[in-house]
């Protein structure tokens, strides 16, 4: 698997005129091949619908030096508290800022001057963003459970955009990481290091060296190749600023006559905290507390409450089984996850295809085997005798044998 871990700006034309060209370029990092063979391929793919040679690919620039990143990687000590990390010193005045202007907002806010048409919108708003999220980041570009065709991803982009976070770039390489180096010292929001860093703290330190170090590993070709996300990643500022604050706030102001600070507390402070601490929650909560039932063995649960808030995305210990499920849980109820209504009404207007699920049987044996007996179909049939986890290994789909429970004499009979 290649990289794009080191990249020179001048290499960085020369990669951008060589893919628009052809061509590879040889001098950049020679393990980068790889992922410029794919992107070039998946350039010429379906995956992008328009002429992708048009749009100058986005290649991420991390010129760190992991050798002396690691060496220099000492925790701050602040007022006698020691931390794991060095302190983003500009995340961290920039976020504490942000929740102390949100608890004075809601302390002085007028409620008898609050508006019906602002509180609705930033729900709808709200409900935008999260999907965005959900929906685009997490299920379609981080674990490609579905494919959308352009006017889909463009608007889970917008709608990403919306929500006022990373890149889609840094989004679903951390999220990729976060998967498969799972509470180690890899993940980015390890939640063996506490409920505070897994859901804000690993936003305002510097990474641990093996979260880099994971993170270029992984492949991100496909993510490159989508002209969709190029867009992002060219214009994200830009995106940023009018998608999540200056036009939710102008709406309010032009269509029904609000008052310019109230349109700005409920858009840039209400509605944006809330979303993002319901994302932050699934990394968080949603990783510590609630049932197992489909592998007891890690941490991710099942956790209603963030479900409900962050649009269906706290079925987490399936979700961390079956990562390619395009719902995110097991059976999808639309009251509690929404995010698989909307892309199930995509699907049916053919915006949205090839949603993938694992298949019923696979669901019950991996309860079977891995579960911590709370399903509330399968569980009762969870019994004690089922040997440790470790002992056992999972069969895959092809080899599962359906007879594997008969005696020697009835499978003679057979
Ligand atoms: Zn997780
Ligand atoms: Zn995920």
């Amino acid at each position: 698997m290649g990289h794009f871990a080191v990249t020179s700006s001048s290499c960085d034309d020369q990669l951008e005129k060589s893919l628009i060209a052809g061509s590879v370029c040889k001098n950049i990092d020679d393990s980068s091949d790889d992922d410029i063979d794919k992107l070039k391929r998946l350039n010429k793919s379906n995956v992008s619908e328009v002429n992708s040679s048009v749009l100058p690919p986005y290649v991420p620039q991390d010129k760190t030096n992991l050798e002396k990143y690691t060496e220099n990687f000492k925790g701050d000590n602040v007022l006698g508290i020691q931390f794991k990390a060095p302190l983003k010193w500009d995340k961290v005045i920039q976020i504490s800022l942000l929740h102390l202007v949100f608890i004075y907002a809601f302390a002085v806010y007028p409620l008898e001057r609050l508006s019906i048409w602002t509180t609705l919108f930033a729900f709808f708003t709200g409900g935008l963003a999260g999907f965005g999220v959900t929906g685009g980041a997490h299920r379609f570009w981080t674990h490609r459970s579905f494919k959308a065709n352009t006017p889909l991803r463009t608007i889970l982009m917008c709608c990403f955009s919306l929500a006022g976070q990373n890149t889609l770039y840094d989004w679903v390489r951390d999220h990729r990481v976060h998967h498969k180096f799972s509470e180690t010292d890899g993940d980015p929001h390890n939640a063996n290091r506490g409920f505070f860093f897994a859901h804000v703290g690993w936003l305002m330190m510097l990474k641990h060296p093996e979260v880099i170090k994971k993170g270029r590993q992984m492949d991100m070709s496909d993510i490159l190749a989508d002209p969709v996300v190029q867009f992002h990643q060219k214009h994200f500022i830009a995106l940023k600023m009018l998608l999540c604050f200056i036009i939710p706030t102008l709406i309010p102001v032009y269509c029904w006559g609000e008052e310019w600070m109230l349109a700005f507390a409920t858009q840039c402070i209400f509605r944006y905290v809330f979303s993002l601490n319901f994302t932050w929650s699934v990394n968080s909560a949603a990783h510590m507390w609630g049932n197992r039932p489909y592998d007891e063995r890690i941490m991710p649960s099942e956790n209603l409450f963030v479900s409900l808030c962050a649009m269906g995305e706290g079925w987490h210990n399936y979700h961390h089984v079956f990562p390619w499920d395009y719902k995110a849980a097991e059976l999808g109820k639309y009251s509690v996850n929404m995010t698989t209504c909307i892309l199930d009404a995509f699907s049916k207007i053919g915006w949205a295809w090839d949603m993938k699920q694992p298949s019923k049987e696979l669901i019950k044996r991996t309860i079977a085997k891995h579960g911590d007996g709370t399903h509330e179909v399968h569980g009762h049939h969870h019994m004690k005798e089922v040997p440790h986890p470790s002992e056992v290994e999972i069969q895959d789909e092809d080899s599962f044998d359906e007879n594997e429970n008969l005696s020697p004499r009835e499978k003679k009979a057979l």
